[in-house]
């Protein structure tokens, strides 16, 4: 394979202006309260642009998920024209306009912050009070508030395909960064010198593969080539912004090509740390295993059906969590607080990069916790365990596990046939649980609240 060049994407000199028979974009397509914003910003006198993922998505026939809009006018005087607005955000500050339960993100044109410099004799700058950036030591942006034209505000975003403007003066898309080029090409293709954007910032690197993943585009070579060694920069960042994220990159319908992406680019064990203790994550049981929860994860989506991040989740850790049970096992601790131990560890080492809330690491625990529970199904505690809550999503983890290689002697289908029996046939087959467990005597009876060694692999 020829090593890419090392090449930085040229701003394009000017922009290119591509009108609607050339885009195609429809006004249909696009959110009547974005619509209402850039008309009403248009008619107290300001430039405003549809851009990023609104633009991007429409143009590879995507419904987008929401319409971001960048404005030539600050925040202050944004909150003026609408009153159904608020600024947020200290990083970014921008503004929200709502419309019943929909909100609008207004951001004023930035530049980026290392040319802050540039922009002071700018006269939307010099009329600006809020000029504000700064760097840490490895070149990661802590604020960005520097206001700038729309040319700086495009050399700034991450890839060329989101640096696609829309306006309704005129229909027509703006184009700094050759990002229509690159939609017609598929690419994505990262704006300046990829290594210089990641180490600013390090999300960018999980954009990249999510954008990837989603547009089914590919990632150039020179925007590709340092993301496995500035991997390791994502450790910086704040773990609750890795939580949303995380949710991003994996409840968008495209989250196993995402996941065979994190896996190929070494991200994966930076995202979720106790998967970087496990010796051979290579281990087909283990990739199987995730494999198979971002599918049904990513069926569910295409379904509309319900998806959360606990049972995700807890499929992610499960090859950490089995060994160190197994551990703990080897260790002569029972069953249960083996496995409470193991979830309780698993957890505290995950939650240094990605900040899980309560809400999804309680139920994570269940989940795992039941597995053993599952095992026991002797007396009337079959009957009860079908009716508890956390039950459906406990039995649909075991046909996963079973379904990666993990050998459980059956339970998953034990579970199925139960679920389906009448009250008389589910006495059947609880006589006939009873009658081979007590016909097997070199086998360690299990007591109750107790597990078998064996039966977590
Ligand atoms: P989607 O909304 O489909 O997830 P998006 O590209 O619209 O994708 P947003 O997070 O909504 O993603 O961001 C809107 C736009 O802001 C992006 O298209 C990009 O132009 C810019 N942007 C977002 N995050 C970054 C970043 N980390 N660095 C530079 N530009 C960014
Ligand atoms: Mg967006």
């Amino acid at each position: 394979m020829t090593k890419p060049s090392k090449q930085v994407t040229p701003p394009a000199t000017e922009s290119i202006i591509i009108r609607r028979a050339e885009h195609g974009i429809s006004r249909k397509a696009i959110s009547p309260s974005a619509l209402k914003v850039l008309y009403k910003l248009n008619d107290a006198g300001f430039d405003a642009y549809i851009v990023g993922g609104g633009v991007r998505d429409l143009l590879v026939n995507l419904q987008p998920k929401d319409f971001d809009i960048a404005t030539n006018a600050t925040p202050e005087q944004v909150t003026k024209i609408f009153r159904n607005s608020r600024i947020i955000g200290r990083r970014f500050r921008i503004v929200h306009v709502r419309f019943g339960r929909e909100i609008i993100e207004v951001s004023t044109f930035r530049a980026q912050a290392s040319q802050s410099t540039k922009i002071s004799g700018n006269s939307l700058a010099r009329n600006v009070k809020h000029l504000d950036s700064a760097h840490n030591q490895s070149g990661m942006i802590l604020r960005d508030n520097v206001y700038g034209t729309i040319e700086e505000d495009a050399l700034r975003r991450d890839f060329t395909v989101n640096a696609l403007y829309y306006t309704v003066q005129g229909f027509t898309v703006h184009d700094f960064c050759h990002g229509m080029a690159d939609i017609h090409k598929r690419t994505l293709r990262i704006i300046g010198d990829a290594e210089q954007r990641y180490r600013e910032d390090p999300v960018r690197i999980l954009r990249a593969i999510r954008l990837a993943s989603k547009l089914n585009f590919s990632i150039e070579a020179n925007t590709e080539a340092p993301i496995k060694a500035c991997a390791s920069l994502l450790e910086s960042i704040p773990p609750a912004r890795l939580f949303d994220e995380f949710l991003k990159l994996f409840f968008n319908g495209s989250g196993l090509i995402t996941f065979n992406k994190l896996v190929l680019y070494q991200v994966i064990s930076v995202l979720f740390p106790p998967l970087s203790k496990l010796t051979s994550f290579a281990d087909d049981r283990d990739r199987v295993m995730l494999e198979g929860a971002f599918r049904s994860t990513d069926d569910r989506i295409l379904n509309a059906k319900s998806v959360t991040p606990a049972f995700l989740l807890a499929a992610i850790l499960w090859p950490a969590v089995r060994r160190s049970f197994q551990q703990k096992i080897s260790a002569n601790l029972p069953p249960m607080p083996a496995m409470h131990e193991a979830g309780q560890e698993i957890i505290e080492m995950q939650l240094t990069r990605i900040a899980i809330p309560k809400r999804f690491s309680i139920p994570m625990r269940e989940i795992w916790e039941y597995q053993l529970r599952l095992e026991r199904r002797f007396g009337n505690k079959a009957a009860l365990l079908v009716t508890k809550k956390r039950f459906r999503a406990a039995y649909d983890f075991l046909l996963l596990r079973e379904a990666s290689g993990e050998d459980l002697n059956g339970l998953g289908q034990w579970w199925t046939s139960y679920q389906a029996a009448d009250p008389q046939q589910r006495q059947t087959m609880q006589q006939k649980l009873q009658n081979s467990s007590l016909s097997k005597p070199h086998k360690r009876r299990v007591k109750s609240g107790q597990t078998s060694k064996k039966e977590i692999h």
